[in-house]
């Protein structure tokens, strides 16, 4: 079996083990790097279209997350991680948030003011801003119109993107994602990254991690490789992190406490040409109704207007004849039900489960319901609800006696962007998978770096807290070790 051997073995590329891998590699220490999937060039592609999405996204896109109704769930799996498809949207934790992980997980060292000196920094290197003046697309201008015509408080997203003067900041390769930020800061300061190559299992001696097994991807055909390391940090993101912890037997606290951020969007037609596929992503966010709903905008391709369409195909297939006066947006709720994360032996597949509770179905509605209000204020002629009962409304008041009646969960198409909680952070040992700085509890040379030790749902976009954290913890073990 082939061997490498490393002094620090980071498994994913993503938010988090990007980030980790650059902070250690700079502090002069030996760093590994093994990603699951392929390293491509994504600075010259859409990372949204079908051949993109077999590439760079986990089994294509289609991940379900099995409940009642069913979720579809979306993540990267190439160089980067989700990063490299994502929509680079920035927000800090809130602080009511942070304060009440702090408190209820016992989280040592977690405090608003220290993770907004590491946003800043964050926030320098990722280049994060808003577009500039008048660069806004027709979908996100009649958002922003639909918001203000309501009085609610709507705002521009600040991104992680470069501003370049001749180039869209929605142009392939205008987004700061980990394979333009922190890996090549990584690779500069010595680190090797390994891509195609998947770790199956960690092997442990008592309190020790002394190697991972994995299985690299060359040519066509695979090779089983074992990584040695004297630490191993594991950021393969919250569900497939757990599902490698618990398929190599650290189960304590690991994949009990799965939190999403469901999401339901609608499809609204216009009179004027919006041309969404030409600038695919409107770039505002409604508060108004935070922190447990947000209202957005989302990326555009005619084939995923299709996919909004096709709960109700028969009703709604003469609409994509005008799909050039069409855009789709979104309402995410705070997810307040919880979900497990099982492996199945013998595959790659993981077992991901959730179980709404009833303030799910109650959030879900009020955010389909204000979304189609501020649709309608926005001037659409109609809206398509991503809801198996109705194909569309033909106005406010269409949909707002429609609505009187709460739509049921499992009568709603949801999907899933943003997973938490599978080794929550913290001193709570009844609840708690990892330590305050993630070190996995019971072992002496084991780590979580990503989206698992965030304990609950952040209720905004989440990037920004993966590398906030990642990056809090990584300091914290090289002034420790
Ligand atoms: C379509 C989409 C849009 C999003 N939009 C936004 C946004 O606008 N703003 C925002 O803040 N957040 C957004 N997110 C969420 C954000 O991207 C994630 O929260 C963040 O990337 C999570 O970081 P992570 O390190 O936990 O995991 P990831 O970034 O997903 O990285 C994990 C990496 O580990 C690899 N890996 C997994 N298991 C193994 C293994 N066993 N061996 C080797 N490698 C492995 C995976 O292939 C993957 O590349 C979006 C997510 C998606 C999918």
């Amino acid at each position: 079996m082939k061997v490498e051997r490393a002094e620090i073995l980071v498994v994913g590329s993503g938010a988090g083990g990007a980030v980790v891998a650059a902070t250690l590699a700079e502090a002069g220490r030996e760093v590994l790097v093994i990603e699951e999937g392929p390293e491509v060039d994504t600075s010259g592609m859409a990372t949204h279209t079908p051949d993109a999405m077999r590439t760079l996204y986990r089994q294509g896109g289609l991940t379900p997350i099995l409940g009642k109704p069913s979720m579809a769930f979306v993540e990267g799996c190439c160089v980067g991680g989700s990063t490299e498809i994502n929509s680079a949207f920035w927000h800090r934790l809130p602080e009511a948030v942070c304060t009440s992980w702090a408190e209820t997980f016992d989280i040592h060292g977690l405090d608003s003011a220290g993770l907004a000196r590491l946003f800043e920094e964050l926030e320098q290197e990722m280049k994060v801003g808003v577009s500039a003046a008048g660069a806004l697309c027709a979908s996100s201008r009649l958002m922003k119109a639909g918001a203000e015509a309501l009085s609610w408080k709507v705002a521009e997203v600040p991104r992680a993107q470069h501003e370049h003067p001749d180039q869209s900041a929605y142009a392939p390769g205008a987004k700061r994602s980990m394979s333009r930020s922190y890996l090549p800061r990584a690779r500069a300061a010595g680190a090797r990254v390994l891509a195609d190559c998947r770790a199956g299992k960690i092997v442990r001696k008592g309190d020790r991690v002394t190697d991972v097994l994995a299985v690299r991807t060359v040519d066509g055909g695979t090779e089983p490789v074992r990584l040695e390391a004297g630490t191993v940090f594991v950021c393969g993101g919250a569900m497939q992190s757990a599902v490698l912890l618990r398929s190599s037997g650290f189960t304590r606290n690991v994949g009990d406490q799965l939190h999403v951020h469901p999401m339901i969007k609608a499809a609204a037609e216009f009179d004027e040409v919006v041309d969404a596929h030409l600038a695919p992503l409107p770039v505002f966010q409604v508060k108004e109704f935070g922190p447990d709903v947000t209202l957005g905008g989302s990326v555009f391709t005619p084939g995923f207007l299709a996919l909004t369409l096709s709960d109700n195909w028969l009703q709604n297939e003469a609409a994509m004849e005008r799909w050039r006066h069409m855009a789709t947006y979104y309402a995410t709720s705070r997810g307040q039900g919880c979900g497990s994360i099982r492996a199945v032996p013998g595959s790659r597949q993981a077992f991901l489960r959730y179980q709404f509770a009833p303030r799910d179905e109650e959030l879900l509605n009020t955010g389909l319901a204000r979304l189609c209000e501020l649709l309608f204020a926005a001037g659409a002629r109609r809206v398509f609800p991503g809801i198996r009962t109705r194909a569309s409304f033909a106005g406010p008041d269409d949909c707002r006696t429609f609505m009187r009646t709460p739509v049921r969960l499992r009568d709603m198409s949801l999907s899933v962007l943003h997973v938490f909680g599978s080794c929550p952070m913290g001193e709570k040992m009844n609840r708690c998978g990892a330590d305050s700085y993630g070190r996995v509890h019971g072992t002496r040379n084991l780590y979580v770096a990503d989206a698992s030790l965030l304990p609950g749902p952040t209720g905004v976009n989440p990037q920004g807290t993966v590398m906030a954290v990642a990056l809090r913890n990584a300091r914290h073990f090289l002034d420790a070790v």
